[in-house]
């Protein structure tokens, strides 16, 4: 007797919730916008990186590593770089997880706390991680929409709540609005979050947002809940890392960070990637050098932007979320044809929208002329 199932093939092997996923997207790829522009200089607006690069003492901190340290595996607790981020932020440091990025750290909270049918809260538009992740464990996804003016809307929220969600992904600043929460909103949102669910606040763009006074600091509204709780960060945006794959969390309580280390490889931040948080920790100057540049900039291309008729949601991040009044896909092939790499939306009722990031005033100045001629090609 046989007792196999049917052959299988690679498809049918693949469980549903796997299947039924949308792709993250990563934007268009910079060689291939390379050829079809036929420029060198491809302005790279996709994927919220900084132009100003890390700080020049990551370069130091890694030579020696290069040099001796490629051939040992990585320290399985990041003891230096959860130190540093420990002392920086007074807390603990059994409180504090690391991850291959901040997206590995939503992955992990995903597989340690979700299972089919539980139900997760987000925002939308929103981070498509914070929708795929939840899915891919075969959890259900609520999205609560954005207000008309793209803000947070707290009776929608009210109601999604009190569905009684498991877990709950808030990004502050949001992607890709860039919009905030103010204190008060986040207070509200907190004190209506049921405690049997896990509040995850992503603040991956909350250096950005610091010097806009509304801003919260996610931490010392949450420090004193008792509730779980985790704040996400991460050294890709702000401090210049992407490449390198860093980030963390803070969680109430060093048992969420002990189930987190169940589900996580004890390798997953690579040494380099440690070494280079700690030293880009270390520079206050070009962090803040960034996050002036980055604010001038956002305020004056907002400006133009506005000034040449597009409606451009206010931003405290290093992002602008811009209504093109047409087919977003066909504004970015437009764009590639320029060089110019930016994200066209996708979510139902943004498909005219795209987000760009910042880069350099020469680059910006370019990104607007181009989006401006492109768009008035086909008005009436
Ligand atoms: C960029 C981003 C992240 C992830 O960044 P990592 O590079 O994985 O640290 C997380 N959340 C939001 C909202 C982001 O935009």
């Amino acid at each position: 007797m046989n007792h196999f199932p049917e052959p299988a093939t690679s498809a049918s092997l693949v469980r549903r919730e796997v299947a039924g996923l949308p792709a993250y997207d990563p934007g268009a790829d910079t060689d291939k916008v390379a050829a079809l522009s036929g420029t060198a200089h491809v302005i790279k607006l996709s994927n919220n990186e900084s132009p100003y690069g890390a700080s020049p003492s990551v370069a130091e901190a890694l030579s020696p590593r290069l040099a001796d340290g490629l051939s040992r595996y990585p320290d399985p607790t990041g003891k230096r770089l959860a130190e540093a981020i420990g002392t920086r932020l007074s807390v603990p440091v059994d409180r504090i997880v690391l991850g291959n990025g901040s997206e590995n750290i939503l992955e992990l909270l995903c597989q340690a706390v979700l299972g089919p049918r539980d139900l997760v809260t987000t925002q939308a538009p929103g981070f498509s991680l914070h929708e795929i992740f939840p899915r891919m464990v075969g959890a259900r996804v609520e999205k609560v929409p954005v207000t008309a003016e793209f803000g947070f809307d707290a009776a929608a929220w009210r109601d999604a709540l009190a569905l009684g969600p498991k877990l709950v992904f808030l990004a502050n600043p949001c992607n890709p609005t860039g919009a905030i929460l103010g204190t008060g909103e986040l207070e509200r949102v907190v004190a209506g979050t049921p405690r049997s669910a896990l509040l995850v606040l992503d603040e991956a763009y909350c250096e950005f947002a610091r010097p806009n006074p509304e801003y919260p600091d996610g931490l010392a509204v949450l420090r004193g809940q008792d509730r779980p709780w985790i704040v996400l960060r991460t050294f890709s945006k702000a401090y210049g890392l992407a490449g390198l794959r860093v980030g963390f969390g803070v969680a109430s309580d060093s048992a969420l960070v002990r189930a987190l280390d169940r589900v996580r490889t004890p390798y997953n931040v690579n040494q380099l990637a440690q070494d280079a948080a700690v030293a880009a920790l270390g520079d206050h100057a070009h962090l803040a050098e960034t996050v002036r540049r980055t604010g001038l900039e956002i305020a004056r291309v907002t400006d133009r932007l506005r000034g040449a008729g597009f409606s451009v949601v206010a931003s405290s991040a290093n992002f602008l979320f811009i209504d093109t009044n047409r087919r977003s896909d066909q504004v970015t092939h437009e764009l590639h044809r320029a060089g110019i790499i930016v994200k066209a939306w996708r979510e139902p009722g943004y498909e005219n929208f795209i987000r760009a990031s910042l880069s350099t005033p020469e680059d910006n100045d370019f990104f607007v002329r181009c989006l401006t001629e492109t768009c008035a090609k086909d008005r009436p």
